[in-house]
């Protein structure tokens, strides 16, 4: 089994916290998916096993328009309902013609920027879209026929009180969607709410209150039904996203796009991420990806570090068994058969149990 990401860097506007790799100059996205299926076409042979799931990702896939998404969608292999073919897009694009199309495609699932249902927020965060066009978002993309849908939302944003987080996982739950992800709002250099932060004009949430908002999610998904299957990713039985989870376990995947990323098992390799670079590259059929070439510790730490944060945890053959029986003691890891998988404890401080299970 394998997987492929397609990178589709555009996005109308660009929000306040947001540090990937996306550009608002729209005008070159038909010229983007032109490079795209030169890619394509020069590497699908590297793809040696099935193809499980696709995932075309961003920036906001959603901004193409349905002849440039089919033109996409044309070359790929997309071969039973049996594959998770996952498009992300931002409420405020979702009609109910481009989700009929999307249908029509063959994309199975979507996965949609909500982040929040409190319109200040939003908009303090700079988000395009406001509450009402995300519940009408997911309710066009359930009439057009989407029965898998995942919403991403984000907590400790600034000004936000536990009372207006506990508010957004409520309307959430509202929604009927299969999937949630759920991420802590970090403030990264260079972005607009790190220079609010620094300028005094915004304030943080305390690292107290952020933990005692990320317990909040998980209790309450949990209580209805959700299984809390990685560190930021809930779903209802059976709607675990089969493309990230591929990712987690080492599954390989063949990364298309300005910037993407891909592995084989044994290398990993990245494009370009400068647009014009990649499209060129790609347009005149000679690629230039950087390759790194994996040792056998790297792929056992990576192993390590992925694991750990999905229920399924890591082998105990992999990890330093005395270290690991004192968290399971303080309750912070715990012990399933063979397996070693982190606690609701154990997630809050993830990072610091990784490094010294490494160390
Ligand atoms: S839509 Fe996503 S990729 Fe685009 S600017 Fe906002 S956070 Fe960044």
């Amino acid at each position: 089994m394998s997987g492929i990401y397609i990178h589709i860097p555009f996005c109308k506007s660009r929000c306040k916290y947001c540090d990937f790799f996306s550009t608002t100059h729209l005008a070159r996205r038909e010229e983007y998916i032109h490079a795209l299926r030169c890619e394509w076409h020069d590497r699908q042979h590297e793809l040696t096993e099935d193809v499980h799931t696709i995932y075309i990702g961003g920036g906001t896939p959603s901004t193409l328009t349905i002849e440039s998404l089919q033109m996409l969608m044309d070359c790929l292999p997309v071969q039973s309902t049996q594959q998770e073919i996952t498009i992300e897009v931002n409420p405020g694009d979702v009609t109910l013609e481009k989700a009929q199309a999307w249908q029509a495609m063959g994309i199975n699932r979507l996965s949609m920027g909500v982040q929040s249902f409190d319109d200040e927020l939003l908009q303090l965060i700079g988000r395009r879209h406001n509450a009402q066009q995300a519940r009408d978002a997911v309710a066009i993309a359930q009439q057009a026929g989407f029965d898998n849908i995942s919403i991403d939302l984000m907590y400790a944003l600034p000004s936000q009180t536990m009372e207006r987080w506990k508010h957004d996982i409520e309307e959430a739950l509202l929604l009927g969607v299969q999937h949630i992800s759920s991420y802590g709002l970090i403030y990264e250099e260079g972005t607009m709410l790190m220079t609010l932060l620094d300028h005094g004009i915004i304030e943080a949430v305390d690292e107290d209150t952020e933990m005692l908002m990320y317990d909040y999610l998980i209790d309450l998904l949990t209580a209805h039904g959700f299984v809390h299957y990685e560190v930021s990713n809930f779903a209802l039985p059976g709607r675990e996203s089969k493309h990230n989870s591929s990712y987690w376990n080492n599954t390989p995947y063949l990364g298309l796009g300005a910037g993407a990323h891909s592995y084989d098992g044994r290398q990993r390799q990245w494009n370009s991420s400068d647009l014009e670079s990649y499209m060129q590259q790609a347009m005149s059929h000679r690629l230039l990806p950087e390759i790194e070439s994996l040792t056998t510790e790297q792929i056992r730490t990576e192993r390590i570090m992925l694991g750990l944060r999905t229920n399924k945890g890591v082998s105990i053959a992999d990890i330093d068994r005395a270290k690991a029986t004192q968290y399971i003691q303080e309750g912070l890891l715990k012990q399933e058969g063979e397996r070693v998988i982190a606690t609701t404890q154990g997630f809050h401080i993830l990072n610091r149990i990784i490094e010294d299970l490494l160390g």
